[in-house]
């Protein structure tokens, strides 16, 4: 057998209790790397855990809240006496809720500011002296297709998915010299629970917005996973604050 695209590398997935971040873990520990996984959710988090490695040696899951630095501080401390090094860090967690400029609150506002962006922020700064010093690193951002163009009914989350592309492009020019890449990662409409919230926005919607993907269906998790694996392995060694889209054709 060839050798696994992560072998011996670990990397760290924020809100992995589920969605993307799950598939990206599996993935991930099936080409050879140990990973952690963080989220608010504790239950699915630990089953998560124990479905992709029943003995704890690849697989560990930590509480986690992207918003509190006294948490990432402690997810760092408990990675590295877990696994010794952070190769990969994939800021996935992340939230939606629809609303427009006339609709928006300011409560809403924040609250998609907060996790979306602050929590990038803060796994970016928390992370990065580490990979510094190691001379190596990749770190992954889950932006959207909503970070790239604009989107009607999209105030709150495009705002944050634009601030995850501009700060991926500005950390990957500041850490260029240490060997530490940054890209991100721009999905189109992927079947996970996030998507229930097309559902309720009204019957319908979700099919109208299936019919405007050019290959005529959603993404699965998958299907962003093995962007997220091409950019945390040496295969993408060359690139850096780049954005990397997965969209079906969307924005074509
Ligand atoms: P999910 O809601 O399935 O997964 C996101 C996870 O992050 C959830 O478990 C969520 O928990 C968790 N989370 C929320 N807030 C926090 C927090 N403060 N700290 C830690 N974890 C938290 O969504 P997806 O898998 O669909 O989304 C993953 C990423 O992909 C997100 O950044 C999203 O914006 C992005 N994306 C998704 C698209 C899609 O079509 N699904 C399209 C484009 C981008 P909880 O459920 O409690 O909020």
């Amino acid at each position: 057998m060839g050798k696994s695209r992560l072998d011996g590398k670990v990397a760290l997935i924020t809100g992995g209790a589920r969605g993307m971040g799950a598939s990206e873990a599996q993935l991930f520990i099936d080409e050879g790397a140990r990973v952690v996984i963080t989220d608010i959710l504790d239950e699915d988090g630990k089953k998560t855990a124990e479905r992709l490695s029943p003995d704890g040696s690849r697989c560990l899951f930590l509480h986690h809240d992207v918003t509190n630095e006294a948490d990432w501080d402690a997810v760092l401390k408990e990675t590295l006496s877990a696994f010794g090094q952070i190769d990969v860090l994939v800021n996935n967690a992340g939230i939606f809720e629809r609303g427009t400029v006339l609709d928006t609150t300011l409560a809403m506002f924040e609250k998609t500011m907060d996790i979306n962006v602050t929590g990038v922020f803060l796994g970016m700064k928390t992370v990065a002296p580490h990979m510094v010093q190691r001379k190596s690193g990749s770190i992954v951002n889950i932006s959207s297709v909503a970070g790239l163009n604009g989107t009607p009914g999209f105030l709150a989350y495009g705002a944050s998915k634009w601030a995850v592309r501009g700060m991926t492009k500005g950390v990957a020019k500041e850490l260029a010299p240490f060997g530490v890449r940054v890209n991100s990662i721009h999905p189109g409409i992927i079947d996970t629970p996030m998507l229930q919230t097309f559902e309720a926005a009204g019957e319908g919607v979700r099919e109208a917005v299936r019919m405007r993907i050019p290959l005529g269906y959603e993404a699965e998790p998958i299907h962003v996973a093995r962007l997220a694996l091409y950019l945390g392995s040496d295969d993408s060694a060359y690139s850096t604050g780049s954005e990397f889209i997965v969209d079906g054709g969307w924005s074509a």
